[in-house]
């Protein structure tokens, strides 16, 4: 018995400290402020490079500490990075101190964030704290304790001071480390894809799972790193998962135009500015020097940045509408004239009436209307994919941050309903990066409030319908009252159901970068297609659908109030009356839109029919402006598409929040539409 308690009592009475930092930070005065005159040298097994050991005790804990090679990063291309990496993957110490210069954080902290992301438990060493104070910075450790998840301690080495803070933070994180997962910074969609695909190999085929963090080993694998190469090459399945890297990597470095190494290392940087701007109070000389701080200085300003994205916004959809609507014109009168050719054409082969009618009311009125939009809609991906490669998007994410946490979210949930202007789906898949439940939870329900591009068709032809000369100001209002509505539902949310304070979380600042023609067109067309493919299936089935209805029962007229499509319209529809848009047609095509919402436009299309007038003079026969603008309200809130609803269910993994989401946005929408309309009247218009 005796015995085993003192082993335990060696165990947890040793620590093995290994100090990390650049050249020049001040290791070697800590390391010799902390260990005295209790060190001895040597050198690196096989290597010229000087090692020093020694040892210190603190609060009945001894302490051994090596003093590794000053380096960088840990690149396999360097001997002294090599054996930084090595000593740490082999010989794992309790703890890593990493001394950084202070007064040029955004250069020291890229080691710290390699070391992090490797998953060694670091004290943050902020060492020459007299430089910081001479320079007139002011830095936030506390903050940046929190984002790292680390201890951070302020130290003036040459000096001492700090010294004994320090012996502190290292037993306090031997004992007990502030978090044992690794760093996670974020490479952007596409390498993040990669690096999962990776990581699952990884862990299925239990490929070195015991020495790396499998996040870290793909990090590597995809940067082609020699070393690990190597080390996998060796290992059964190995050369499958190598071989599958390189071909990621490939791929990766077509798409983004430049090496992945290159674009990673980015990233992290990027990751680092987000929290230097963050954390420090005042610019050095260094900083101000650089293009890409000074646009940041603009463009993520306290006062500025919120008018200049919502200036860039309004920009996008004025440019989504003015160049688009002339191609979308064409496309119409060419869907027009197709129409009734092909009407008249199955007539004059004697077909039966339906016929003619399925091919131009179902087939060409349908999915021809809500094809008609597609230039918009690739417009709109264009400005996107144009914003999201230049590096601006992370910068609205950055300043909408600020507004996210004084409503007790942080900039991840924006970072979701921005991809929400795309589509919900993929948004809503993406707030797995929250790491706090309830946000997550209140970032899914909210962000169908953020207008996809399913809802474009449907401003497009209303405004173009009823808003001569300012299409884009109303587009952009519709775009602009969904980031409200979000986020005045969060608050909500936030203040009654789901309390708690955010997790802390950095803000990534990726560097600016002129957006590749070849990028951007890939990124655009990856999302139009997705429009194409839905349009030729789920939007083609319920047109025809649709179609059907308004053709039974057999004899009735096509698309009257006696077909059924006219009867289920006519059910609804006085509920829809308060709103301005009683009319059966509108209520079926709420009703389908549910489907997916491009079918709104191609119900409204297959009821209307294109061939004899233009959708757009049917609509003004039914809406006034006022009644107009309600119903694109109606349309953005009403209820999240049965792709988003069946994708909320799965990421809550609950029936009540998916019943929640429906409930409330079919609710809020119906009575904003009323709203609009009825104050609409009060005030005189329509
Ligand atoms: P190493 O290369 O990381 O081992 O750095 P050294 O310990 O050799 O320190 C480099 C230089 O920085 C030496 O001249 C130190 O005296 C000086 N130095 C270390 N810590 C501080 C500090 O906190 N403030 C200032 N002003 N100088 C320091
Ligand atoms: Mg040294």
């Amino acid at each position: 018995m005796g015995a085993i308690s003192t082993d335990l009592d060696l165990v947890l009475r040793s620590i093995r400290v290994a100090l990390a930092g650049n050249p020049n930070s001040g290791k070697t005065t800590v390391f010799n402020n902390l260990t005295g005159s209790r060190q001895h040298t040597g050198n690196w097994p096989g290597k010229t490079v000087e090692r020093k050991d020694g040892l210190f005790r603190h609060r009945g804990f001894e302490v051994q500490v090596t003093d590794l090679p000053g380096i960088y990063s840990l690149t396999a291309y360097s001997t002294d990075e090599m054996i930084a990496r090595d000593f740490l993957v082999n010989e794992r110490p309790d703890v890593v101190v990493v001394v950084v210069d202070a007064s040029n954080l955004e250069r020291n902290l890229y080691l710290t964030v390699l070391l992090l992301e490797l998953g060694v438990n670091v004290v943050l060493d902020l060492n020459m704290m007299d430089d910081v104070r001479r320079r007139g910075l002011q830095i936030d450790s506390e903050k940046i304790a929190r984002a790292l998840g680390v201890r951070v301690v302020e130290t003036i080495a040459n000096r001492g001071f700090g010294m004994d803070e320090l012996r502190d933070a290292i037993v306090e994180a031997a004992v007990r480390p502030r978090t044992s997962e690794p760093l996670r910074v974020n490479y952007g969609e596409e390498v993040e894809g990669a690096i999962r695909a990776l990581e699952s190999e990884i862990t299925q085929r239990g490929i070195l799972v015991e020495k790396y963090p499998s996040r870290w080993l793909a990090i590597k694998l995809l940067e082609g790193d020699p070393a690990v190469l190597n080390e996998v090459g060796s290992l059964p399945g190995g050369a499958e998962l190598a071989s599958k890297a390189a071909r990621l990597a490939e791929e990766l470095e077509s798409r983004l135009g430049e090496d992945v190494e290159t674009y990673m290392i980015e990233r992290r940087y990027g990751f680092i500015k987000g929290l230097v701007q963050a954390s420090v109070k005042g610019l050095s000389v260094e900083r101000r020097l650089s293009i890409s701080d000074r646009i940041d200085e603009v463009v993520t300003n306290r006062v500025l940045g919120v008018p200049i994205f919502l200036g860039l916004m309004w920009a996008t959809f004025n440019l989504v509408f003015k160049i688009g609507n002339p191609m979308a014109d064409a496309i119409d009168a060419f869907f027009g004239w197709l129409a009734e050719r092909s009407a008249s054409l199955v007539a004059a082969v004697g077909a039966p009436e339906w016929a003619a009618s399925l091919i131009a009311d179902g087939v060409i009125g349908g999915i021809g209307s809500v094809l008609v939009f597609l230039p918009n809609i690739m417009l709109l991906f264009l400005a996107i994919s144009i914003l999201e490669d230049s590096g601006y998007m992370a910068r609205a994410a950055f300043v909408m941050d600020r507004v996210m946490r004084a409503i007790g979210l942080h900039g991840k949930s924006f970072i979701s309903m921005i991809l929400g202007f795309g589509c919900n789906v993929p948004a809503i898949m993406a707030t797995r990066s929250i790491e706090s439940e309830k946000d997550r939870i209140i970032t899914i329900l909210v962000n169908p409030l953020m207008s996809c591009s399913a809802r474009l068709p449907i401003y497009v032809l209303f405004a173009s319908a009823f808003f001569e000369g300012n299409q884009g100001n109303v587009i952009f209002s519709l775009y602009l009252l969904g980031i409200v509505l979000a986020i005045v539902v969060a608050r909500l949310l936030k203040a009654t159901i789901f309390k708690g304070t955010p997790s802390p979380f950095i803000m990534e600042l990726p560097p600016y970068r002129l957006p590749t023609i070849r990028s951007v067109l890939i990124h655009m067309w990856s999302r139009s297609s997705l429009f194409l493919r839905k349009a030729g299936t789920i939007i083609f089935g319920t047109v025809l659908l649709v179609w059907a209805l308004g053709s039974l029962p057999p004899g009735v007229e096509f698309a009257s109030q006696q077909s059924l499509a006219g009867r289920l319209g006519s059910a609804i529809a006085p509920l829809l009356k308060p709103a301005g848009f009683g009319s059966w047609q509108a209520a079926v095509a709420l009703f389908f839109g549910i489907l997916a919402k491009e079918v709104v436009v191609g119900t409204l299309g297959t009821l209307y029919g294109v061939e004899e007038e233009g959708l757009i003079e049917a609509v003004r026969r039914d809406f006034t402006p006022l009644s107009a603008y309600a119903f694109m309200v109606m349309s953005l809130v009403y209820i999240p598409c049965i792709a988003s609803i069946a994708v909320i269910r799965r990421e809550t993994n609950s029936w009540k929040w998916t019943a929640f989401a429906v409930l409330y946005s079919l609710f809020l929408g119906w009575a904003l539409a009323v709203l609009v309309y009825q104050v609409g009247r009060l005030l005189g218009f329509g």
